[in-house]
């Protein structure tokens, strides 16, 4: 399966713990041709200065990670929610980067039709800041493993639901762990399309996995088809960045971020 290093991207989380000018410089020369920023790598850091250096470094700022979490039992937390996605949206803007991921949030104190009420309001409430500054956002529905505490949108036919209702100014961000099990995923992949689509991660499902976070497979150690949803992707005339997102406490994140880098370069021409 070719995979042409520059339409790759890695998040900086993948190489904890490197600090962001680090891996920055450790993808460019590696040929990687994109990043995806979480906020915790932008702490302490004059934002622009940051994104500027990213780009100087030949790399394409694909999206911050990210944004969400906005069910809450009270409305003052709601609102700070809210708060702090406006506040990620600014980020972004400084940081040049277009779009904006969403784990969308779970409260295990109310039903999860509230929780999903919250998320469309929500939702609302953040998408004309957005179109002000250009930036996209990108709801990824999470495994339904993380319903009660993390995010209750679970399936890519609920997101695009959501899509549906909220309209221009929200797609998806498609994670291969958190759908490859789903029986309706080629239908859902087309039926999103290419309008839709934003953004593509990669990882794999270990058997057995050890943690519901932190036990990410590098991609080939797994069970997912990732060609295959790659696959699907593709045909929907998806031509954004295929992003490598791997969360690990007892594996990768214990390796040298050296052969971490080795590892996802090796296996982007076998396993992606
Ligand atoms: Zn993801």
């Amino acid at each position: 399966m070719p995979s042409n290093l520059n339409k790759l991207c890695i998040h900086t989380i993948t190489t904890r713990p490197w600090e962001i000018e680090q891996s920055s410089e450790a993808f460019s020369s590696s040929g990687i041709g994109g990043i995806t920023v979480w906020r915790q790598a932008l702490e302490g850091r004059n934002i622009v200065k940051t994104g500027d250096r990213l780009r100087n470094d030949g790399l394409e700022v694909v999206s911050l990670c990210r944004g969400g979490f906005f069910p809450a039992t009270s409305a003052s937390r709601r609102k700070l929610n809210i708060d702090d996605n406006l506040q990620a949206l600014d980020e972004a803007a400084a940081l040049g980067a277009p779009l904006i991921v969403l784990v969308c949030g779970a409260d295990p104190d109310q039903p999860l039709a509230t929780s999903r009420d919250q998320i469309r309001a929500g939702l609302e409430a953040i998408i004309p800041r957005a179109e002000e500054l250009n930036i996209k956002l990108a709801i990824e529905p999470l495994h339904p493993m993380y319903a009660a505490d993390r995010a209750c949108v679970n399936t890519l036919a609920q997101a695009n639901d959501l899509c549906d209702e909220l309209g221009d100014g929200v797609g998806i961000a498609l994670d291969v762990y958190h759908v490859w099990w789903d029986p309706d995923l080629a239908r859902q992949i087309a039926r999103a399309g290419r309008e839709r689509l934003l953004a593509f991660h990669v990882c794999d499902w270990l058997v057995p996995t050890t943690d519901l976070l932190l036990d990410r497979g590098m991609m080939g150690d797994g069970v997912i088809d990732i060609p295959g949803i790659r696959g699907l992707v593709e045909a929907t005339g998806y031509d954004g960045l295929i992003e490598v997102e791997i969360f690990s406490a007892n594996n990768w994140w214990v390796r040298d971020p050296d052969e971490v880098l080795r590892t996802i370069v090796e296996r982007a021409s076998t396993a992606i």
